[in-house]
Order: C-alpha cells, then structure tokens, then sequence
C-alpha cells in the first residue's frame, strides 16, 4: 500500500520489516499478526527446563551448522517428502549447494559419522536446541524459521531407547506444566515388510483414486503412504476401510513394538495406537510417534519422532546405524502453553536501581555499580541524566525492589538512601554498608 504519511515521518520509519513466517524474539513477549510471542527471557526459560530434563536422560548437547550441503537432507530427509520437494530454503554458490537446515536429525547423523562418534563406544544420546527453515505457507504455528529441540539416541536399536524419546519430550511438557496431551503411536515396520503394505494400500485407494484429492492422487503414485496423513474429513471417510499396516510388518517389528508400548504403559504413559500415523519422513522404521495438544487447532503436532535405522545408511555410512529421536516445535509448545495459561517468567527485575543528581553522584553510581556487579548484583541506573521524577518512574517501570538515591550532597555526608519499593520505607545507609544492605 502507498505511504500516505507526510515525507518525514516516512522516511523516520523502518522501511525493512522481517520476512513473513520469521519473528523477532524481543526482550519483552509480544503479539505478531495475531501471534503471541514470548520474550527472550521465557525463550531461555525453555532453554533451561530443555536442557535440564535432557541432562537427566545422559543426553549431550551437539550444535551443527545451519548451513548444510542440500545433497544430505535430499538423501536424508527423502526426495518425495514434502520439505525435500517443496520446502527448502537452497541455494548455489559456486559448485555448492546448500540449504538452511529443515530439520536436525539428518545433520546430527552426518556429525556422528563424519566424526566418528561410534568409537566412543555404546549409545550416543544427543540433544540439541535449534533454528531450523521451510518455505511454508505461514500460519499460527507453522512458520518459515522455527525453533526445533530433540534428541537422538544413535547406536540403539533397544526398544527402551524408543522409549525414552517420548518420555523425554513428556518429561519436558510436564516439567513446564503442560499436561494436556496425546501420545499416538504406531510401527511402519521394516524397509522389507513396508513394500508389502505399500502394494496393498494401493489395490485399496486405485478404485477409490477419482474420489481423492489432487494430491492424493499423485502420492498414489510417488509415495501412497502418505495419504494416510491426509487431513480430508472426506478422505479420511475412505481410509476407514483400509488395511492397516500392523497387520503386514514382519515378527521382529512387531515384538519390537510391543516391547515399546510395554514399557511406556509401564511407566503410566497413556498410548493411543494410530494406525494411520505415518511421519511425513522417508527415514523412519519401525516405530513412530507424536505427541499432540489439543489446543493448538491446526497445527496440533508438538512433536514427532521414531526410529530411523536407514537413515545412516541413507547418507553414506558402509553399514547400518540404529537410531531413534524425536523432534519437538518450540514456538508450538510457547502456544500450548500459553493456551493452557501456564507461563514462564518474562522479566527479571534488577535487584537495585540507583537514581543519581549531580556530576559527583553520577560519577560515583558509575564505579560502585561496577563494584556491585562484579560481586553478582543486578545493578542498573539511569543513563540519561533525567529528574529524580523521571528516574524513579524508571526504577518503577523496571520493577527494582530497592532503590539508591544519591546526590551530591549525600556523597558528601558520606551516606545514600536506600528505599524499599513496596513498603517505601527509605532509610539513610552508610557507603561502606550498601553493598551488605542491597544484599540483604
Ligand atoms: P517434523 O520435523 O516435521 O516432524 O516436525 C517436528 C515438530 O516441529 C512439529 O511437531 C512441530 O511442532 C514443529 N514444526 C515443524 N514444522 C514447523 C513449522 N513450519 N513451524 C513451526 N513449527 C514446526
């Protein structure tokens, strides 16, 4: 739209904005399109508890790059899929390709074998905390740069490994308070017993193909597989009668399964068994899972994962990997959570303002803030040279529970007043005795 404002205002104003489906994350939360986003503070809030919950499991934290060769998630991630053939962000430079990560588990994969985690011997439980990117179509909950956590546990084919994945990302929801949940499960059995199913669901939708949609229809022929992930009432309808793809994995598969819904139930993890779920990644076998919120509207997948025992195979490794992982949305569980009226902490306060008049104070406040700092104090004043007015209405807005108020004169007295914000008792404290009084 033209810019109707007079020429100044218009040129004062940002002419850049950030892509769509890409947010700021500002110190304070915000509202975005519609969208709340939390603040950074509740970001490494989330952080923590992520980090803290995975530190419990003997998970590791591995960073990879952002930018990885586009070749490694094609093979990874699978050419059908819909982030592969639709959703990269890829680029050239040169002879190379590259694309901004769409997911971590194909890169976290690359890490362990290029840097041949296996020699340290017995399972690698990873985790990680990250951006990632899909050229979507932005939505509530589904963005064009998004947060991802996960874990990989590689080098396991246990099915407690399994099993552990989805306790992690409960254990991680419980530990923020979200307790409204579904866990859905199902098995995809292996690359030998899934072509099996694959045949059969085909003899089942070609009669039904003129009913399907459009993309339905071509998965029919690339990847059928996927119409069982169809969100089609109608669709679905159909699907009712299809066969179900437990019925045809082989005996390993299902013992595999079985012993992962044991040991869940268990543990008093409530499994809903589906069927139908299939992830919309190539690299998956055996099990898969997701765990949804049922506030979340469309976009109600907050995490997914399974095992992936191919996937090493798939970029470059001479021999099989077993692996298992999940992936969870951070900016999803932000929405959760704020639907559930759960809240994480937004703002930490400082534990001492000080407003200063005069030369000899605002010097002064400069070196014994410093002092205060280094002993772990959160100490803050005004760096304007505002009235005592303005600079109490800041130590107001900034919540400080206690603040100094120094003049020249005070200095001079050798004292400072201390006022306690809530009660706004004030008292004269001796310079050699502050630091003890912010403390106490
Ligand atoms: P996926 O790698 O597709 O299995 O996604 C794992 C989780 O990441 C999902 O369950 C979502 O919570 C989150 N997620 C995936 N894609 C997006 C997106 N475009 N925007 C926001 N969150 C996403």
């Amino acid at each position: 739209m033209p810019c109707r404002k007079p020429k100044t205002i218009c040129l004062m104003s940002n002419p850049f904005r950030n892509i769509t489906g890409t947010f700021d994350v500002l110190p304070d939360p915000q509202s975005s399109g519609g969208d709340a986003i939390a603040g950074s503070r509740a970001w490494q809030e989330l952080e923590a508890v992520i980090r803290r919950v995975m530190h419990r499991y003997g998970a590791r934290e591995i960073r990879t790059p952002i930018l990885e060769p586009t070749e490694l998630i094609a093979r990874g991630v699978g050419q059908l899929t819909d982030i592969v053939s639709k959703e990269m962000f890829a680029f050239e430079r040169g002879d190379t390709h590259y694309v901004l990560r769409p997911e971590v588990t194909a890169p976290v994969m690359r890490a362990y074998l290029q840097h041949n985690l296996e020699q340290l011997g017995g399972v690698q439980r990873l985790f990680y905390i990250g951006p990632c990117f899909r050229a979507e179509r932005p939505q509530k909950g589904r963005y064009r740069q998004f947060h991802q956590f996960g874990a990989e546990f590689i080098g396991a084919d246990d099915p407690r490994a399994d099993a552990e994945t989805v306790l992690m990302a409960i254990d991680i929801y419980r530990e923020l308070g979200l307790t409204d949940f579904t866990v859905r499960i199902n098995s995809i059995g292996d690359a030998a017993s899934r072509p099996r199913y694959r045949e059969a669901l085909v003899e089942f939708l070609t009669p039904l193909a003129d009913q399907l949609s459009d993309i339905s229809r071509q998965r029919l022929e690339s990847n059928p597989m996927r119409i069982l992930d169809t969100k089609s009432e109608k669709e679905r309808a159909l699907l009712l009668g299809a066969p179900i793809i437990t019925d045809y994995i082989d005996d390993e598969s299902r013992a595999h399964y079985e012993a992962v819904k044991a040991h869940l139930t268990a543990v008093g993890v409530d499994i809903e068994e589906d069927p139908f779920l299939v992830r919309g990644l190539d690299y998956y076998t055996r099990t898969a899972f997701e765990i949804d919120s049922p506030v979340l509207g469309a976009q109600s997948t907050l995490a997914g994962g399974g095992r992936y025992d191919l996937l090493a195979e798939d970029v470059g490794s001479k021999k099989p990997v077993p692996a298992v992982g999940f992936a969870a949305g951070m900016e999803r569980l932000f929405l959760a959570l704020s639907a559930a009226g759960t809240t994480l902490p937004e703002y930490e306060a400082p534990d001492i303002f000080v407003v200063a008049l005069g030369d000899a104070a605002a010097e002064w406040t400069f070196s014994a803030v410093h002092d205060w700092r280094s002993s772990g104090i959160r100490a803050v004043y005004d760096l304007k040279g505002r009235s005592m007015k303005a600079q109490m209405r800041e130590a107001n807005r900034q919540q400080a529970p206690k603040v100094i108020i120094v003049g020249d004169a005070e200095l001079e007295a050798g004292h400072v007043a201390v006022k306690d914000m809530e009660s706004g008792e004030q008292v004269m404290v001796p310079l050699d005795q502050i630091k003890a009084c912010i403390l106490d």
